[in-house]
């Protein structure tokens, strides 16, 4: 299959572009799409054969359920059987925007989309792109991030092209997504609204509007509640470890490790905040990757998995990375940064 690639400008975007993209999707098609959290790869979540696509293309387990993306309450209205308070107050302060809610579903979301729960994970963009192309089709879109299954989330166009090229249609491409990070997934269904994967929205966000949240941290032989969190997820090729601790430790530990990677004659990445990056420049990694400043987590998150993809990119096979503070934002980040390193991680 040939795959287009449409440049469209992200804040004044080419109709026509749009149109051809939403008439493919119309026809049961997929389309990659910019969010303002990752690439999203499109499908009409009202079409249980497009989606099921999806997984095919991605190679995306079968019991890890889509996220359906809407521009407007009308929309929403064909997938949600019942809004409760919590979810009016959510979609007034965070929508658009990432935060993704669980919700009952209506009978016509097809199993395929929610892996046979009788719940639908959803959320409004905020993104001009994405929101102007599913106004459109008219329809609620089904849209995981647009990467193969257990590779870092895409952020750019490329980084789609890099994974699904030959696998789908069509590609928009708007640049840079401005979040980085996936949505945070809140499931609402309960007495007490429960983050099931942190995000965009940090959990001190929500609570200043919904009053006590609780955050879903499964326990080891308990399945999550969000079945997407159990795989392993944005994993590089290369081994990876995580160091996180004081500053003066966590320098000091990168630079023991760079060392024995060395003189194992391995590639080295070094991902690290801009604070730390004096510090390693002489060691001469193979990659010096500055996530960005620590007291700017949006720059960090926003960064993120462009060097996991960069550390592949250039055949890294040891990727030391600093951890970030595990408040606000730095807890979606942590969370990432831990799953690509496959729990292997140093607390100092
Ligand atoms: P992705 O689209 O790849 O960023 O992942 C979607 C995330 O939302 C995964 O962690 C899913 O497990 C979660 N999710 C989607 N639908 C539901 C649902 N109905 N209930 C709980 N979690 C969900
Ligand atoms: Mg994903």
């Amino acid at each position: 299959m040939e795959t287009k690639i449409l440049r469209v400008d992200r804040t004044n975007p080419d109709l026509t572009v749009l149109a051809e993209a939403a008439e493919l999707l119309k026809s049961g098609e997929l389309v990659a799409f910019p969010t303002e959290t990752v690439y999203g790869l499109g499908a009409n979540a009202l079409d249980a054969e497009a989606c099921s696509k999806i997984f095919q293309v991605k190679g995306r387990p079968q019991d890890n359920p889509l996220i359906v993306h809407v521009a407007n309450r009308a929309i929403a209205d064909t997938v949600i059987k019942s809004w409760n308070v919590f979810a009016e107050i959510c979609m007034h302060f965070f929508w658009p925007g990432p935060l993704t809610l669980v919700l009952p579903k209506k009978t016509q979301v097809p199993a395929t989309v929610t892996c046979g729960l009788e719940t639908v994970a959803i959320r409004m963009p905020k993104h001009r792109v994405a929101l102007a192309l599913i106004e459109l089709t008219g329809l609620p879109l089904a849209a995981p991030s647009a990467n193969l299954s257990g590779k870092p989330s895409p952020t750019s166009a490329d980084h789609v092209r890099q994974d699904l090229h030959g696998r789908i249609k069509l590609i928009i491409d708007a640049g840079n997504c401005q979040v980085g990070l996936e949505s945070t997934v809140l499931d609402l269904t309960g007495k007490i609204p429960t983050i099931l994967r942190p995000g965009g929205i940090t959990r001190e966000d929500l609570e200043k509007v919904l009053g006590e949240v609780r955050v879903d941290r499964p326990t080891e032989n308990q399945a999550p509640k969000a079945p997407g969190m159990k795989y392993r997820h944005y994993a590089p090729n290369g081994e990876m470890l995580l160091v996180s601790g004081s500053k003066e430790e966590v320098v000091s530990r990168i630079l023991k490790e760079t060392q024995k990677a060395h003189g194992n004659l391995k590639k080295v990445g070094i991902l690290c905040t801009s604070e730390s990056a004096a510090w390693f420049h002489d060691l001469h990694p193979e990659l010096l990757f500055v996530l960005g400043s620590e007291n700017l987590p949006e720059e960090v998150a926003a960064n993120l998995f462009r060097g996991l993809r960069l550390c592949d990119e250039q055949g890294i096979e040891v990727i030391l990375a600093e951890g970030v503070e595990e408040s606000g934002l730095g807890s979606a980040i942590m969370n990432r940064l831990q799953k690509a390193a496959g729990q292997k991680i140093i607390r100092l």
